[in-house]
């Protein structure tokens, strides 16, 4: 009988290629599965920050991080005309290490940690969870390919919508909160952005942001404020690409080139603002990563960071100790501390980035200069 303990993981994004990564360095038989037909591109420049460089550097990928580094110089925020009414340099965006925390394209870190995940790893795409239930010593997983195995252990890295969290733990609304705005992001016209700055433009309600990292490359972000939520389908992409074209139907700037930029995007995202808040990541031998266990949402900056180190600290306690109990015991309660301290950052970021007031607004434009 073999003695090789086997993983299933959930999601080929930022957290489960990261701890592919540990579990097959630690000697695991490792089997990643995800419901798109290969890793999913697209999203804003995210942000590699403070321990996970350390993280990064360990996994043998920060040479290939910070060579994919995007060369931005800071954020423009604009008035309604098109004209520059202050601006920040990158250095003074909530930097946790000054000068090495590492932006970069969501698209290039999935690629690097996919990169560095492919060797003994086995990928099933096209493929999600639909059946699981453990006994004291496995757990059994039908996928919706009809397969059926056992594993002696499932991590959920399937994102904020997770399906491992619904079917382990719970309905999402037990654990999501709502934090009262959308966002999409979408390729567009390079022609759109200003070289290596992002340029922002903001009212009470709506914000919105071009970034332009090359010749070839730039991204719309919008974003807007409800105060309740919107019922959608999240499988219709039309239906969400209507929500954002109301929501934006009378705001200035560039946004009715980028409306028209965003009805033909193919690469098109859409999700709600929310935080995943739950008093354990873990039930038996299946535990969450990354945004299925603590979406910290975008106004701070640190999902991939947490994502990132989330999946280490799970992967190093499972190596460090051989009873699993402990080792997710361990992870549960050393990793809440970074988890509880970073979500209380997220309204300072929200109320940077979507000022309520004009007043507000031109108080953060102006006084930035
Ligand atoms: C296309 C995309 C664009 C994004 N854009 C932004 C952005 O602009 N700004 C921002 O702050 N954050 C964005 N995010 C979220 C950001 O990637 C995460 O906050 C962070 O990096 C943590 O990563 P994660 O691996 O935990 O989750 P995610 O990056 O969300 O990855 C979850 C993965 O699980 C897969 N998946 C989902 N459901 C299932 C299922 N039932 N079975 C199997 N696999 C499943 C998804 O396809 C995805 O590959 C985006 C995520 C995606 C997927």
């Amino acid at each position: 009988m073999s003695m090789t303990k086997s993983v299933l993981i959930s999601g080929a994004s930022i957290a489960g290629l990261t701890m592919a990564y540990w579990m097959r360095q630690y000697g695991y038989k490792v089997t990643v599965i995800e419901i798109g037909p290969a890793p999913r591109m697209g999203g804003s420049p995210i942000d590699v920050r403070g321990d996970s460089l350390d993280t990064a550097r360990r996994m043998g990928v920060l040479d290939a991080i910070k060579a994919a580094k995007l060369q931005t110089k800071g954020l423009e925020f604009m008035n309604a005309d098109g004209e520059v009414e202050g601006m920040m340099r990158v250095e003074e965006i909530g930097a946790i290490r000054p000068g090495d925390d590492t932006e970069i394209r969501r698209d290039d870190l999935v690629n690097i940690l996919y990169g560095n995940a492919k060797d003994g790893i086995s990928y099933r795409f096209n493929n999600r969870i639909i059946a699981l239930t453990q006994s004291e010593d496995q757990v059994s997983v039908t996928l919706s390919d009809g397969s059926i195995n056992l594993y002696d252990f499932v991590i959920g890295a399937d994102g904020i919508h997770s399906g491992v969290r619904k079917l382990v733990f719970g309905p999402e609304e037990q654990f999501s909160h709502f934090l009262n705005f959308y966002f999409s992001v979408f390729p567009v016209d390079v022609r759109l952005g200003k070289k290596n700055y992002g340029q922002m433009y903001t009212t009470p309600t709506n914000l919105v942001m071009v970034y332009l990292y090359n010749e070839d490359c730039a991204d719309g972000f919008l974003a807007f404020r409800v105060n309740e939520k919107i019922n959608y389908n999240r499988n219709d992409i039309e239906a969400q690409k209507r929500i954002v074209i109301e929501a934006f139907k009378d705001i200035g700037w560039k946004v009715p080139q980028l409306i028209d930029e965003l009805k033909n995007a193919d690469a098109f995202y859409f999700d709600q603002g929310c935080q995943i808040k739950m008093p354990t990541w873990t039930n038996g031998r299946v535990a969450l990563i990354g945004d299925a266990g603590y979406a910290p949402a975008f106004p701070t900056g640190m999902g991939s960071t947490l994502a990132i180190q989330g999946a280490t600290v799970l992967a190093d306690a499972m190596a460090e100790v051989a009873d699993y109990k402990v080792a997710f015991q361990k992870y549960n309660e050393t990793f809440r501390p970074t988890v509880d301290a970073l979500q209380a950052t997220v309204y300072d970021g929200l109320s940077f980035l979507l000022p309520e007031t004009q007043e507000a607004i031109n108080i953060r434009n102006k006084g930035s200069r």
